[in-house]
C-alpha cells in the first residue's frame, strides 16, 4: 500500500532533531512521496531546502494567513523566487483565517489573490488553509475561477457539506487530515463519504493533529495510513483501492510523474 501525505511541516522545530529517520520511517511504512509546506518565506526556503535533501519531500512554498501580518515587504519576492524552483510543486499554504487573530483579514486576502496568481502564472496548482472562513474563502476562489476550472486543494477540510460542493465545483480537491478520525467527527466523516474519487485527498499536516490512535502526539508522515485506512472505511472501500485512487489524484494534481 503506497501513500502521499500531500501536506506536512517538515521543517518544524518538532523535527529538528530526527528529521532523517522521520523521513525513512514514512518510507519504510509505504508514504513514499510527502510535501512538506512553507508558512512563511524563511520556512518556505527551508522547505526547498528539505525538498532537495531527501528524495521523497517535495516543497510548497508561501506565507501562511497568520504570517501574513508579520510578512516584510522583501518576504514576498523570496517566495515569488522559490516557487520556480524544479522541486516546489505547488503555492502556499495560503487561504483566510478567522480563528486567530493574528493578521487584519484585508492583508490576508490581499496574500490570498497573490498566491491565486502566482499558481495560475507558473501553472503550479495551490494549497487553502480554511478556518472559519469558509464563505469568504469560496467567495475569493470564485473571483478567480472566471475562466475555468481551479488547480487547487483544499487542505485538513473541517468545512461542510455546502462548502465543499462548493469548491469541488470550481473543481478542487479535498484533503482529509488526522481530524477526520476523531470520534466527535461525525459531520466531517459524512463530508469524506461523499466527495468524488477523483478528488480526495490525504494528508497528515504534522506535527499537527495525530490520527487515532495516536491523537495527542506529535505527529508524523509515516502516519498518514491511520487516517487514509479510516477514509477507506467510511467510503466503503478496501485501504488499498483508497491508497491507489488518492496517490492517482495527488501525482496528477502535483504533477508528480515528472519526477519518476
Ligand atoms: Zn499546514
Amino acid at each position: 500500500m503506497r501513500l502521499i501525505d500531500t501536506h506536512c511541516h517538515l521543517d518544524e522545530d518538532a523535527f529538528s532533531h530526527d528529521r532523517a529517520d522521520v523521513v525513512a520511517a514514512a518510507v519504510d511504512r509505504g508514504v513514499t512521496r510527502m510535501l512538506t509546506i512553507g508558512t512563511t518565506a524563511e520556512s518556505s526556503r527551508a522547505a526547498v531546502e528539505i525538498a532537495e535533501q531527501f528524495p521523497a519531500v517535495f516543497a510548497v512554498v508561501g506565507i501562511q494567513p497568520n504570517y501574513t501580518a508579520e510578512a516584510k515587504p522583501d518576504d514576498w519576492p523570496v517566495i515569488e523566487k522559490l516557487a520556480n524552483h524544479p522541486r516546489v510543486v505547488a503555492v502556499g499554504e495560503t487561504g483566510l483565517d478567522r480563528y486567530w487573530d493574528y493578521a487584519p483579514i484585508e492583508i490576508q486576502q490581499d496574500y490570498f489573490d497573490r498566491h491565486l496568481e502566482l499558481s495560475r502564472r507558473l501553472g503550479k496548482p495551490f494549497v487553502v488553509h480554511c478556518r472559519e472562513a469558509e464563505a469568504d474563502v469560496v467567495a475569493q476562489l470564485k473571483a478567480h475561477a472566471t475562466d475555468g476550472l481551479l488547480a487547487g486543494v483544499m487542505h485538513s477540510f473541517c468545512g461542510d457539506q455546502a462548502t465543499a460542493e462548493a469548491c469541488l465545483e470550481m473543481g478542487m480537491h479535498i484533503s482529509f487530515a488526522g481530524m477526520v478520525t476523531y470520534k466527535k467527527s461525525d459531520e466531517l466523516r459524512a463530508v469524506a463519504a461523499m466527495v468524488p474519487s477523483d478528488r480526495i485527498l490525504v494528508e497528515t499536516d504534522a506535527p499537527y493533529l495525530a490520527p487515532v490512535p495516536n491523537r495527542g502526539k506529535r505527529n508524523e508522515p509515516g502516519w498518514v495510513r491511520h487516517t487514509a485506512e479510516c477514509l477507506a472505511d467510511v467510503r466503503g472501500v478496501t485501504p488499498e483501492e483508497f491508497a491507489a485512487q488518492t496517490t492517482e489524484n495527488a501525482v496528477r494534481l502535483f504533477a508528480l510523474q515528472q519526477f519518476e
